[in-house]
């Protein structure tokens, strides 16, 4: 028998996987193994459940547009509503499919990989969280506004892909406000309808590229580098205006004694206790307007914590709030 949590990441992965072999349109086989798999574990549990398994990978994917289906093979008081691993209306594989299928530790060790030993590690690290797509002049751009990011860029050039099907309309490429691609409307490449964050409104593209000319960053860095960026750089700031201008991982309240922390910009609680728990931090930040703020989350990530373990879950507000202005060292 296995749990559900591990056959929703099992699930996940197969997702992801496939995700990864046809980014859009319906699944053709042959499916990569993680697929296949998952949907073998899938008909299993249905079928020591009495239900009626899903017919094949197709069936399956529609299947995870919503895992709180009455097909699906545990029983709704699991907390799966709302949860889908694949979108409904655009059938690409969703935020919280890429947390569960362990994305974050995919983009942890590309990160580290593409900044070990490397005298510009910085410089490295700062271009990937801030360029998520580049064209045939980002480089000679780079060189004009920053030559040390220009240089960084021909290290970390394989980390860029050719944009996936399901990012391109008409030939374009596009990225939201929120920095991550975007759908563009089909009438007007200014606008975009959807982006890979998924929660932004319809609104104006801030980057527009020919999909033949485009790179994207890699999909992981994307969700788990480029997107909490926003949040880390908000963040430092309010951290150097309460006095905190130290170490850029840890905070320091009331007791004098410095906690790390990380930001996360997530969906799924159980994932994000999960990392947060690899992470070795004392506090999980995430976004003022995330729905991780909201209590049902806040009970979730406490719940998935293991025994003995205390992760502080605070949104970017409530850590400003709380820190200390540093302590001044005397003078010896
Ligand atoms: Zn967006």
């Amino acid at each position: 028998m296995i749990d559900w949590t591990s056959l929703l990441d099992q699930l996940a992965r197969g997702v992801a996987a496939l995700s990864d072999h046809n980014s859009s349109g319906a699944p053709v086989p042959p499916y990569p193994r993680e697929t296949q798999y998952a949907l073998d574990l899938i008909v299993h549990e249905c079928l020591r459940h009495g239900l009626t398994p899903p017919a094949g990978v197709p069936e399956l994917i529609q299947w995870c547009t919503n895992l709180s289906g009455q097909q699906w093979p545990f029983p709704p008081a699991f907390r799966l509503d709302g949860l889908a691993l694949v979108t409904s209306v655009q059938r690409t594989r969703t935020r919280a499919c890429a947390e569960l299928a362990g994305l974050a530790n995919v983009a942890d060790e590309l990160l580290s990989d593409a900044v070990a030993d490397a005298p510009d590690s910085a410089a490295r690290r700062q271009l990937l969280r801030s360029q998520v797509l580049v064209g045939p002049d980002t480089h000679r751009e780079l060189l004009m506004r920053n030559p040390k990011a220009a240089s960084a860029f021909r290290f970390v050039k394989d980390l860029y892909r050719p944009p996936s099907d399901e990012w391109v309309t008409h030939g374009k490429v596009a990225l939201c406000g929120c920095g991550l691609p975007a759908r563009l409307d089909s009438h007007d490449d200014r606008l975009t309808v959807w982006c890979e964050r998924e929660t932004c409104p319809p609104g104006a593209v801030s980057q527009l590229l020919p999909a033949a000319k485009a790179l994207l960053l890699h999909p992981a860095l994307r969700l788990f580098l480029a997107l909490p960026a926003q949040l880390e750089d908000r963040l430092r700031n309010g951290l150097n205006a309460a006095g905190q201008a130290g170490h850029r991982d840890e905070v320091r309240f009331s007791d004098g004694r410095a906690r790390p922390f990380r930001c996360y910009d997530r969906v799924v609680p159980v994932a994000l206790a999960r990392d947060a728990v690899a992470g070795g931090v004392e506090i999980a930040v995430v976004p003022d307007d995330s729905a991780m703020a909201d209590p049902d989350a806040r009970w979730a990530f406490a719940d998935a914590l293991p025994t003995g373990t205390t992760i502080a879950l605070m949104t970017e507000g409530e850590l400003i709030a709380q820190a200390h202005p540093a302590e001044r060292t005397p003078d010896a």
